[in-house]
């Protein structure tokens, strides 16, 4: 595994809770940590069938702008009685012309469960992969990932997307009833960063 030596880093995502997630990670590391909107990277289409060719489709857009390494993530929800989907389609589920409504693509995931006629338990996970992309065309891969089950109805208000029908293996609480230190203690994204943060060269 390479080891990241170079004392800056592009976060290629334009989300700002996501910017703020990973700056956080990487404070203790002295890299300079800056953000898609700070190059003003447009956002490439996600072309990817894998969680792993779309976050190297935003890692290896950003590089190739920039000149400079970049990290990206993409992540989702693979319900194995829906053969995996939504999967990488995670978001699309949720788009409507208004915007992104998850109300509905819980209701989505919950009526097309039912037409499978797979009894529950739904087994499902979340999942993270973290591409970190160098400009000499090298990159490493960080995979997390959480299982658990679907549930219904949804539960709870913290959280965001499908966080009140993902019931965490273990835990009688959906992570939408979680509070968010204890969701993000156990999740794919934790599991992610942890492997993540073995490739600084200070990391403890
Ligand atoms: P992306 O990684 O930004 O492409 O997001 C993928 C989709 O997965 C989004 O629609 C999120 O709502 C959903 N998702 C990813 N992680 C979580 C989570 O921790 N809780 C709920 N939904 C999530």
């Amino acid at each position: 595994m390479r080891r990241f030596t170079e004392d800056s880093l592009i976060v290629a995502t334009h989300n700002a809770g996501k910017l703020t997630e990973i700056r956080e990670l990487l404070a203790p590391f002295a890299i300079k940590v800056t953000g898609a909107a700070d190059h003003g990277l447009p956002e490439p289409e996600e072309t990817g069938t894998t969680f792993v060719e779309n976050a190297r489709i935003k890692a290896q857009a950003a590089v190739a702008a920039t000149g400079l390494p970049a990290l990206a993530d993409d992540s989702g929800i693979e319900i194995d009685a829906l053969g995996g989907a939504p999967g990488v389609y995670t978001a699309d589920w949720a788009e409507t012309p208004n915007g992104r409504d998850f109300p509905m693509a819980m209701q989505r995931t919950y009526d097309a469960l039912c037409e499978s006629g797979v009894a529950s338990p739904w087994t499902a996970r979340f999942c993270c992969t973290f591409v970190l992309a160098w400009p000499d065309g090298h990159d490493e891969v960080f995979a997390g990932r959480m299982e658990g089950q679907i549930s219904w109805p949804p539960r709870g208000d913290q959280g965001h997307g499908y966080d009140p029908i993902f019931q965490p293996r273990g835990k009688d609480l959906t992570f939408g009833e979680m509070a968010l230190a204890d969701k993000n203690r156990i999740s794919h994204r934790a599991d992610a960063f942890r492997k993540l943060r073995a490739i600084f060269p200070d990391a403890t």
